[in-house]
C-alpha cells in the first residue's frame, strides 16, 4: 500500500487501517503529521478543558479490569458532598474551563439518578447556565438520560470498551449486568436524546489484535458518535484482569497504537472532539501533548478534591493526582503552548462534527 495515497484519504477499509496502524518510524511519524494537519484544518489548535468531578467511586458492576470495581474490598468508598461538586463548579468558572464532567461508578438506584438530576439543575442554576456539562455515569434507561439532558447534561461518555462482543465478555463478568447488547443499545439510548454522544475503547487489553483495533475505529464511524475518548489499558493489581500483566504489549507499544488511533480517527472523522486521555500521562509525562499532537483537541483537568482522588485509582499510578487545580491549570497552559496550541476558556467547545455533517 502507498503510505501518501492512504493520507489523503478519509474512507479506509480494514486492511487499509491495519496497515496504518502498524507503522513505526518515519511513517508512523508521517501519519501523525498528517493527522496535526487536517485537525488545525478542521477544528484548530484550541483545546477544549473539561474540569473532571470524580463524584462517586461506588460502583455495582465488577468490570475486570477496573480498580473501583465492586469486588474490590481495598477501596474506601465516597461520594463527593453536594456542597463539594458546588465548589468544583465555582472553581470551574473561577479557572475558566468553560465545562465540566461528571463522572462515577454507575449505579441505577434512584437515590443516584434523583441526585445527578438534582445537582445539574443546581450547577445550571449556579452558573448561570454558562457551565457546560458532560455526564459520563454509565448506562441508564431512556428515562434516566432523558431526565438528566433536560436538567442541563448535553454530553455523554460511555466507552464501548472494545467493539469485538467476544473480548467484551473476556474483559467482564459474563452475566446481565455487563451485557454488550445493552451498552450499544445505551450508546443508541444517548444519541437519540439529543446528547453528543461519546464513546472509547481502551488499547492493549489482553488478547485484543491490530485487527480488533481497526475494527473500533470503524465502529466509531459507523456510530457517527460527535466524541471519542480512548487510552492506554493500565492493568490494576487489583483486579482480574492483573494476571495478564507480563502478557500484553508493553507500555511504550500500548502509547504508540494510542497515537496511532487517534491520529488514523482524525482523518476518518476530521471534526469530532477526542481526548487525550490522562491514562496517557502515566505511561509517558508529555503523553497527553503528543495525543493531542496526533489529533486529540480535549483535555480533562482533575477538579475532584484531593483527599478523593486515591481513592479513584481506576488504574495504578494515576497522573497529577496531587496537583491543585491551580497548579493544574498553568502546568496545562505551559505544556500546550510548547506544542502551539493553546486552551479555549470560558467555552463549551462542543463537537463541531455534532453540527456539521460530512
Ligand atoms: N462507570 C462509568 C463507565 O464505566 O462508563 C464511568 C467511569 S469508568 C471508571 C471510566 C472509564 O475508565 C471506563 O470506560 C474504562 O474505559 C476506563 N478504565 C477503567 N479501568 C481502566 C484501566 N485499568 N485502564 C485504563 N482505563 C480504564
Ligand atoms: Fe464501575 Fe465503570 Fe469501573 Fe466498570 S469501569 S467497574 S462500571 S466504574
Amino acid at each position: 500500500m502507498k503510505l501518501e495515497t492512504l493520507l489523503n484519504k478519509k474512507d479506509f477499509t480494514k486492511e487499509e487501517l491495519i496497515f496504518l496502524l502498524g507503522l513505526e518510524g518515519e511513517d508512523m511519524d508521517k501519519l501523525l503529521k498528517k493527522a496535526l494537519e487536517v485537525k488545525l484544518k478542521e477544528v484548530g489548535n484550541t483545546v477544549y478543558l473539561r474540569g473532571l468531578i470524580e463524584y462517586s467511586n461506588r460502583c455495582t458492576k465488577n468490570c475486570l479490569y477496573c480498580g473501583v470495581r465492586i469486588g474490590n474490598d481495598k477501596v474506601e468508598r465516597y461520594t463527593v458532598s453536594d456542597e463539594d461538586v458546588f465548589e468544583c463548579v465555582d472553581l470551574a468558572m473561577k479557572l475558566g474551563y468553560g465545562s465540566i464532567a461528571i463522572q462515577s461508578g454507575e449505579r441505577s438506584d434512584k437515590a443516584f439518578t434523583d441526585k445527578i438530576t438534582y445537582l445539574l439543575h443546581e450547577i445550571k442554576k449556579r452558573s448561570d447556565g454558562k457551565i457546560g456539562v458532560t455526564l459520563s455515569c454509565g448506562e441508564q434507561t431512556e428515562e434516566v438520560y432523558k431526565e438528566w439532558f433536560e436538567a442541563g447534561a448535553h454530553r455523554y461518555l460511555l466507552r464501548i470498551e472494545t467493539s469485538n462482543k467476544e473480548l467484551y465478555y473476556k474483559i467482564h463478568p459474563n452475566d446481565d449486568k455487563h451485557s454488550f447488547e445493552k451498552r450499544l443499545d445505551a450508546i443508541y439510548s444517548l444519541k437519540n436524546q439529543g446528547y453528543q454522544t461519546g464513546t472509547g475503547v481502551m488499547i492493549g487489553l489482553p488478547t485484543q489484535t491490530i485487527e480488533d483495533l481497526a475494527n473500533d475505529l470503524l465502529f466509531f464511524k459507523k456510530l457517527d458518535v460527535a466524541m471519542v475518548g480512548m487510552g492506554p489499558f493500565i492493568p490494576h493489581d487489583d483486579t482480574p484482569l492483573s494476571i495478564y500483566r507480563d502478557s500484553i504489549i508493553s507500555e511504550q507499544d500500548r502509547f504508540d497504537l494510542t497515537l496511532k488511533m487517534v491520529a488514523c480517527l482524525r482523518l476518518m472523522m476530521p471534526r469530532i472532539n477526542m481526548v487525550a486521555a490522562t491514562a496517557n500521562q502515566t505511561i509517558d509525562p508529555k503523553g497527553r501533548e503528543k495525543i493531542v499532537q496526533a489529533g486529540a483537541n480535549i483535555i480533562m483537568p482533575n477538579l475532584t478534591p484531593t483527599r478523593f482522588r486515591e481513592n479513584y485509582l481506576i488504574y495504578p499510578n494515576k497522573a497529577c493526582v496531587g496537583d491543585k487545580p491551580d497548579e493544574c491549570k498553568n502546568c496545562l497552559d505551559l505544556r500546550l503552548a510548547a506544542v502551539k496550541h493553546k486552551i479555549g476558556y470560558n467555552e463549551w467547545g462542543d463537537s463541531k462534527a455534532f453540527f456539521i455533517k460530512d
